[in-house]
């Protein structure tokens, strides 16, 4: 088996496909955005920088124009304080005046590097006689010359500062970058389109992934792109019909029984709970009838795996066809337009009809009749002809139960009871409800009992009636309860059958008897052991090998071991109590045929089977108190067959001594009964065996 799959823990998923297609279209819009914006900002400085140029060269003019006209109204003097003023503009870092030698005639600042650019340039203009410019320090130095009337007499340099141009070039650029802006707005829903329309297989993949989720069988998705998504459509298509598939697969293992394709008991109680849900609303009901096949139960362990199935499955056939039968009878009859009936397996050798046309418990009974007429029609299967012995409870939804669950139940504890009814067929009944209470207690107590070991035997004696002495003893199962009080076997040996607690309840039994047989054998006082054997023991093959395991660990031997079976559990499988008897025989086990004349089987039947004890069943020594002529010519034939077929028998029940000469002079030679003694615990039967040894040496001494 390979272990159980980890649980799995949500993955993040990888970038999809439409994460991807969006990361691509924004790198893109962003790159082209970079690109745009550089483009732009480098023209734009260029553009700055003429324009710098520009207005630098005409305020330069300006400048030296008024230096010329100062100079002409004879106020030169004035000259430093002039460039002074200027230097002070914000958008001037420093002016140089000079004459046409480069000789300095005024200035602002003496940094030795701007001496250095204002000397180049002056004599620059002073050589060309035109305006020059030059970039340094990060300014623009415009150098231009002075004229007087026509003449050439020196040149002006100011260095402009470059801070106010590029301010003014922001400015300029302010409508570029909204432009800028809106594009990119732009870009987004566009981008959104795109994506949207690259990925729509994918949203479509992705609502057909939702609907699984949620619905569980959506129709094939159809995609007809001719890309991945087309074969990822063509893989979750084929994912999803295999997944179909194991669903329905599972939904039949989980509520069709595999043998006999009838329904579970799962689905019985689900179509049950929901014919009843949608019948309250109409005040109707219907009936559960469960049908239970002893026999069959009883078989299928002995048969071989291929045999029992294809029986179970025949048995099934004939059920639900007569199933269907009836309950098109009981529809006709009901006149109801009412539904058809529910039928399923709903247990090893158990089935169920929920029918909702027999609402009356008289329809119901009727229903149940009719079905085990048909169903106990003997039928041939492999040579056999077999009879089933079917049972039937039934509960009425509404009346017995309020849902599927519970009319069931009640359905079962009917069927319990149907065993003792004389027609097999029971309806549940309040006083059941509490019988089946009171067993569901007891069986609790027992299983406590059984662990503290509370079972165990008592022995009551049997008498040789050739010797007169107690030569054996029958263990009887006894439940002696801690505060001393005995509990009948009559009342816990058949739930103990029913629960399955007799296996362990009569091993123990068996085993106490044997041990305490083989004790007193070595006390000298041996006495041959009857031990009562169980149905549902019986019906286990490995019975024998139990017996000779539990004979072996005593120490008994099997000569020293007789085992009761009563006829009914003989007859149930004679085959089989065959072979399990002749098995115990070989190893000098003695069997017993218990409580003999009680049953319906045939002596022929049962001369066929290799006993070697009959047991008269007390109710005809009983009997003979009240001068019954017929259980005196019963006792009388079976001591006479028993005689002819040489088979040991016992009386049981002898209460008087009329009753032992009764059986002694018709030649019975073992008797057991109240007479005698009944069942006592382990030590008072020692002490019974203990006197009698002593009687007898005393009478050998005498
Ligand atoms: P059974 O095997 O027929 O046992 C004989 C029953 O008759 C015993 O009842 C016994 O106490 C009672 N009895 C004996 N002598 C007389 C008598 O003179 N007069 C009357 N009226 N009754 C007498 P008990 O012990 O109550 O057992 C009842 C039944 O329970 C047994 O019937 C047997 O079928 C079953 N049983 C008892 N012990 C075991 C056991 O260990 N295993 C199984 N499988 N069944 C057991
Ligand atoms: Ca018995
Ligand atoms: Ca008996």
């Amino acid at each position: 088996m390979s272990p159980a799959a980890p649980v799995q823990t949500p993955m993040r998923p990888p970038l999809g496909l439409a994460g991807r297609a969006v990361l691509f279209v924004i790198g893109l819009v962003t790159l082209t955005a970079t690109l745009a914006t550089a483009t732009v900002w480098y023209g734009a400085n260029q553009e700055s920088r003429r324009h710098q140029e520009m207005v630098a060269r005409d305020l330069t003019r300006r400048f030296t124009d008024n230096v010329s006209a100062m100079i002409v109204d004879g106020e030169a003097a004035r000259l430093p304080s002039m460039v002074e003023r200027m230097a002070a503009r914000d958008d001037v870092m420093r002016i140089s005046l000079r004459d046409r030698d480069g000789q300095i005639i005024a200035e602002s600042g003496r940094n030795p590097e701007d001496v250095r650019i204002s000397t180049l340039l002056a004599n620059r203009v002073n050589a060309s006689g035109d305006v020059e410019r030059m970039h340094a320090q990060g300014a623009l130095a415009v150098g231009a010359p002075i004229f007087l009337n026509g003449q050439r007499i020196g040149a002006a340099v100011v260095m402009w500062s470059p801070d106010e141009f590029r301010f003014n070039t922001l400015l300029a650029l302010t409508p570029f970058f909204l432009f800028l802006g809106c594009l990119m707005l732009a870009a987004v829903p566009i981008a959104a389109h795109f994506v949207r329309k690259a990925i729509a297989p994918l949203d479509e993949l992705t609502q057909f992934a939702r609907k699984v989720a949620e619905q569980g069988e959506p129709a094939p998705l159809v995609m007809k792109t001719g890309d991945e998504f087309e074969t990822l459509a063509g893989a979750f298509n084929g994912m999803m019909e295999r997944l179909d598939a194991s669903m329905r697969r599972i939904q039949e293992i989980a509520f069709v029984d595999p043998v006999t394709q009838l329904p579970n008991q799962d689905r019985f109680l689900r179509e049950v709970d929901f014919s009843i849900s949608n019948a309250r609303t109409s005040e109707e009901g219907g009936a559960v009838l469960v049908f239970e096949f002893q026999r069959l139960q009883a078989m299928m362990p002995a048969l071989e795996p291929d045999a029992a199935r294809e029986l179970m499955r025949l048995v099934g056939e004939r059920f639900a066809n007569a199933a269907r039968t009836v309950d098109k009878l009981m529809r006709a009859r009901a006149g109801l337009n009412s539904a058809a009936a529910i039928v399923a397996r709903i247990g090893a050798s158990e089935f169920a009809i929920y029918s909702p046309s027999a609402l009356t418990p008289t329809n119901a009974g009727r229903f149940a009749q009719q079905m085990a007429s048909a169903l106990n029609q003997p039928f041939d299967w492999r040579d056999h002809k077999l009879s089933l012995g079917v049972l039937c409870g039934v509960a009425i939804s509404g009346r017995d139960g309020d849902d599927a669950y519970s009319t069931l139940r009640h359905a079962r504890i009917a069927l319990n009871a149907a065993q003792s009814a004389p027609a097999k067929v029971k309806l549940f009944t309040q006083s059941l409800d509490r019988e089946a209470m009171a067993r569901f207690n007891l069986e609790r107590e027992m299983r406590g009992a059984l662990e503290r070991n509370e079972f165990r035997a008592h022995f009551q004696p049997k008498i040789n009636l050739d010797t007169g002495r107690v030569e054996a003893a029958e263990a009887l199962a006894r439940w002696v309860r801690p505060d001393h009080t005995i509990v009948s076997p009559n009342r816990f040996i058949p739930l103990a059958e029913e629960s399955g607690l007799i296996g362990p309840l009569s091993d123990a039994i068996l085993r106490e008897a044997c041990w305490k047989a083989a004790a007193w054998a070595r006390a000298g006082m041996p006495v041959k052991m009857a031990v009562n054997v169980s149905a549902l023991q019986f019906r286990d093959e490995r019975f024998p090998d139990r017996v000779l395991q539990i004979l072996n660990h005593a120490g008994l031997p099997a000569t020293a071991l007789e085992l009761e079976i009563t006829e009914s559990v003989a007859m149930e499988d004679p085959e089989r109590a065959r072979r399990l008897i002749n098995k115990l025989r070989e190893a000098g086990v003695r069997f017993a045929i218990d409580d003999f004349g009680c049953g319906h089987s045939s002596l022929a039947a049962l001369s066929k089977l290799p006993f070697d004890v009959v047991k008269i069943d007390q109710q005809f020594i009983r009997a003979l108190d009240n001068g019954d002529a017929q259980s005196a010519a019963i006792i009388e034939m079976i001591l006479a067959l028993a005689g002819a077929l040489d088979l040991e028998v016992v009386a049981e029940g002898v209460e008087r001594r009329e009753h032992v000469e009764f059986v002694a002079a018709r030649g019975c030679r073992w008797v057991q009964g109240f007479h005698y003694g009944a069942a006592m615990p382990a030590a008072e039967f020692a002490e019974t065996l203990r006197r009698q040894e002593e009687d007898t040496r005393t009478r050998g001494a005498a």
